[in-house]
């Protein structure tokens, strides 16, 4: 219960509770690092535990009192998540008009308030400055917690007003306890999964789903096959994308998972070339990715992987995702011709 939810960041929890026990919490906090390592799973503990109504020395929250209780549903009149609406690219000034003006409010319950600021990232300046006036006169026991992905992407009158809180990536057992857990019990798949991670829950599970799975499989398929010329592998991410929906966000979102699947399975290959004792796969996969190195050799190898990256660096930069695909399969049409000459 309480905090033990909150896995991997014992050195944040701890500087809290030393803080909390000295009388010594700041009312603004900028929480930064990647996502789905737990940052709001972190600051909605940290609301329980300013709101519980039997919380004692150790600010931990007791998950038993009516206040813990109605957090949990999402009901406590104190306890304000917000976030920005997925239509839209910025947070909206109203919205955080809204936000503060309720912070301002009276506790409701007497025990402060707690707001917690979502997607951090995309405050624009007018709503980041409407939060600055609010940190101005702030009520007591009332604390606003901004969440983000990096301190940079913040304005420098916000950083300088927050107490800045990095939270790291996971480590990988962490992550592979979570992911049994969540009833993923094939290793092969969980393998996969923390290898495509990089320290995030939130990737780990997306990663482990089972349409990702399916795709993986092919990937692997599509790759053992060295005759089969690459440019099926384009046809084949490109369905993937397609499979995510007709969103534009979903389907960046799944074009940059299918990219990572093919250059770790890549690496993986070269690994497998120049390391004996290469493992994390299973043993058929093993095989396969052995003789792809062979057939393919570590030069073309490579140079299919960052022809790969530079197709992740334009989703990242938003190119369009038709012109993504068209220019990777023009190129690997190019670069398939390994597998024909080796031939
Ligand atoms: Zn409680």
């Amino acid at each position: 219960v309480g905090w033990d939810r909150v896995k991997g960041h014992n050195g944040v929890l701890k500087r809290f509770q030393r803080a909390a026990q000295r009388g010594r919490l700041a009312h603004a906090y900028l929480f930064v690092g990647p996502e789905g390592v737990g940052k709001k799973l972190f600051a909605r503990e940290f609301g329980k535990a300013v709101l519980c109504e039997q919380s004692g020395q150790e600010f931990a929250a007791c998950d038993r009192c009516h206040s813990c209780i109605l957090v949990e549903a999402g009901n406590h009149p104190d306890f304000l998540v917000e976030s920005r609406p997925p239509e839209v690219q910025e947070f909206p000034v109203e919205l955080m008009r809204s936000v503060c003006a309720s912070f301002s409010l009276k506790s409701a319950r007497g025990r402060g308030k707690v707001v917690v600021i979502d997607d951090a990232d995309d405050l624009n300046e007018e709503s980041a400055n409407c939060f600055l006036k609010t940190l101005e006169e702030p009520p007591a026991q009332s604390y606003l917690i901004l969440v983000g992905a990096a301190r940079d992407r913040q304005l420098p009158t916000i950083v300088s007003r927050c107490q800045v809180v990095p939270f790291g990536p996971l480590p990988a057992p962490v992550i592979d306890d979570l992911l049994v857990k969540q009833g993923i019990e094939d290793r092969a798949n969980r393998q996969a999964a923390l290898r495509l991670a990089e320290g995030s829950v939130a990737r780990a599970l997306e990663a482990a789903d089972s349409e990702v799975q399916v795709f993986r499989a092919g990937v692997m398929e599509s790759l053992g096959q060295g005759k089969k010329d690459l440019a099926d592998l384009a046809k084949f991410w490109w369905a993937f994308v397609e499979q995510g929906g007709k969103e534009s966000a979903a389907q960046r979102r799944r074009a940059k998972l299918g990219l990572r699947i093919m250059v770790d399975f890549l690496h993986s290959a070269i690994h497998c070339a120049v390391d004996t004792t290469f493992e994390g796969y299973d043993e058929s996969e093993i095989k396969v990715l052995r003789g792809l190195a062979a057939q393919a050799g570590v030069e073309s190898l490579i140079q299919i992987t960052e022809r790969i990256l530079e197709a992740d660096y334009q989703v990242e930069r938003r190119v369009q995702l038709v012109l993504v695909v068209e220019a990777l399969l023009f190129d690997l049409d190019r670069l398939g011709a390994f597998a024909t000459s080796s031939n």
